[in-house]
């Protein structure tokens, strides 16, 4: 069960993960960027576990909402504000709540996605973030139809993520930075698709 503890902890959890993971992510930006996405996003999480204190005793949308907010304000790139809004409009699908139900996180996923698309106008298969995230937020609303709970479904949402992940190198960038590349983007990883397939293998541990 994910309640504000919890999200705590998993929001605690992410940001050692990201700041573990900063030189890698820095590196695949390094490949098709301005190699400063590890250093952005450790940033971001940086704040946000400082803002953790005065957040943890709220609801689970006021959390999201906070984390958000840390993020667009303290990142600076793409990926602050795209990741900024992603958090706040899931704690807008989540507002009021005290507990995490599987219809919550999809309602989440779809909020977080959608704010995503809002900001930075991409679509599936433009090498981006969405790559991860669009196919695992389906992976995980067909496990729920199909009758499997939050852990479960989450394990398929962190597979197509994953293979989201693998299908960036195959294909040319089209939006942000990694665009400018043309046909060199071609064989990379997309960074932002990476640090989403990291945020969601970070949910699946702490179910
Ligand atoms: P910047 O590109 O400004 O240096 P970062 O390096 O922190 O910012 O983030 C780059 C990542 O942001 C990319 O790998 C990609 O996943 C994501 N990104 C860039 N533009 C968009 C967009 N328009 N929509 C979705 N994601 C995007
Ligand atoms: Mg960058």
């Amino acid at each position: 069960m994910i309640d504000n503890k919890k999200l705590v902890a998993i929001v605690q959890a992410t940001a050692k993960r990201i700041e573990t993971e900063k030189d890698f992510l820095t590196e695949l930006d390094n490949a098709i960027g301005d190699g400063d996405h590890g250093i952005n996003l450790a940033r971001g999480f940086a704040a946000v576990e400082k803002k953790l204190p005065e957040l943890a005793e709220k609801d689970l949308g006021a959390i999201l909402k906070g984390i958000g907010m840390a993020l667009v304000s303290n990142v600076g790139g793409a990926s602050g504000p795209l990741y900024g809004t992603a958090y706040m409009k899931a704690g807008a699908a989540l507002k009021g709540k005290a507990e995490l139900t599987p219809e919550g996180l999809a309602a989440a996923f779809d909020a977080a996605i959608g704010g995503v698309q809002m900001r930075g106008k991409a679509h599936e298969g433009e090498k981006t973030m969405l790559d991860a995230q669009m196919p695992a937020c389906k992976a995980y609303k067909e496990a729920i139809a199909a009758g499997k709970d939050m852990k479960a479904a989450v394990h398929e949402a962190v597979e197509a993520a994953r293979k989201g992940v693998e299908y960036t190198k195959t294909i040319l960038a089209t939006k942000g930075r990694a665009s400018y590349l043309g046909e060199r983007s071609i064989g990379h990883q997309d960074p932002g698709a990476t640090s989403s397939l990291m945020i969601l293998e970070e949910l699946e541990k702490a179910l």
